[in-house]
């Protein structure tokens, strides 16, 4: 018993102590800051290269619904008109906002990005519970949300959980591309959560099919049915912006 006290002093407070003001590794790529005056004429190994078809350079815009932050684009771009930044609260409530322009500064995104509502924060700021569900991705995306639920992050000193029942759920995170196999079962999942519920899309593949959007294989109707409260870019989405984005939207400080 003395011995497991001792050990668990050693150990101390494992926990990030305040997740809004953390900050990810120096590497990390976030927020991209584009300026297109540095663009030379006719230049576009960055579309051409970008894998997802993220890149739009006339004007210049990244969609970061598609992006999965390779960091590729940056790499050819000799003038520097592109350059990802270590910014990650980049969540948002609406999708148009993902897309970001030349000369959109970082606070400007943020400051319309993600819709705070009151019934949202009155019916889920002090308890969210979600269930998950893997619709085809290649596990990235689930392995760091299962990292938000641990010691280091520790998402549940929010009141926010993943559950294993649609049934115990106040909501559904979606990641991978959703395959035609997992459509019906997400739709399942859905449709067994009561309501009101929210919808969550995390990651690339959740939002726009990522890499996997031209795949045949793909069945991503269920979104003609259902609306997405909450998108949360990435590929896969680091914890700090899994639940930032999560804590901005039940609008908790
Ligand atoms: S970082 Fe994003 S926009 Fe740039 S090449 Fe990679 S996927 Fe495309
Ligand atoms: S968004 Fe990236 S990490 Fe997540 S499932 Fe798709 S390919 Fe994997």
């Amino acid at each position: 018993m003395f011995d497991l006290l001792k050990l668990r002093k050693r150990h101390g407070y494992q926990a990030i102590p305040d997740i809004r003001t953390a900050s990810p590794v120096s590497t990390h790529t976030g927020f991209p800051v584009l300026d297109a005056s540095k663009c030379k004429e006719d230049c576009i190994p960055c579309k051409d290269i970008c894998p997802t078809g993220a890149i739009r350079v006339d004007p210049l815009a990244i969609d970061l619904g598609k992006c999965i932050f390779c960091g590729e684009c940056e790499r050819v771009c000799n003038g520097g008109a592109i350059k990802f930044s270590n910014e990650y609260k980049i969540g948002s409530t609406e999708r148009e906002s993902l897309i970001i322009s030349s000369g959109t500064a970082f606070e400007n995104f943020r400051q319309t990005a993600i819709e705070s509502k009151r019934e949202i924060h009155k019916l889920f700021g002090r308890s969210l519970k979600l269930r998950q569900v893997s619709a085809g991705g290649c596990n990235g995306c689930e392995m760091e949300l299962a990292a938000c639920s641990n010691v280091n992050f520790d998402m549940g000193r929010f009141g926010i959980d993943f559950v294993a029942s649609p049934r115990h759920a106040d909501g559904i995170v979606i990641t991978g591309a959703i395959s035609r196999n997992m459509a019906p079962a997400l739709m399942d999942t859905y449709k067994s959560i009561g309501e009101p519920k929210i919808v969550i899309a995390a990651g690339a593949c959740a939002i726009s099919g990522g890499v996997f959007a031209e795949s045949e294989e793909l069945n991503r109707n269920i979104f003609d049915k259902i609306k997405i409260d909450l998108f949360i870019p990435g590929c896969p989405p680091h914890p700090l912006v899994f639940i930032n984005s999560l804590l901005d939207f039940i609008g908790r400080k």
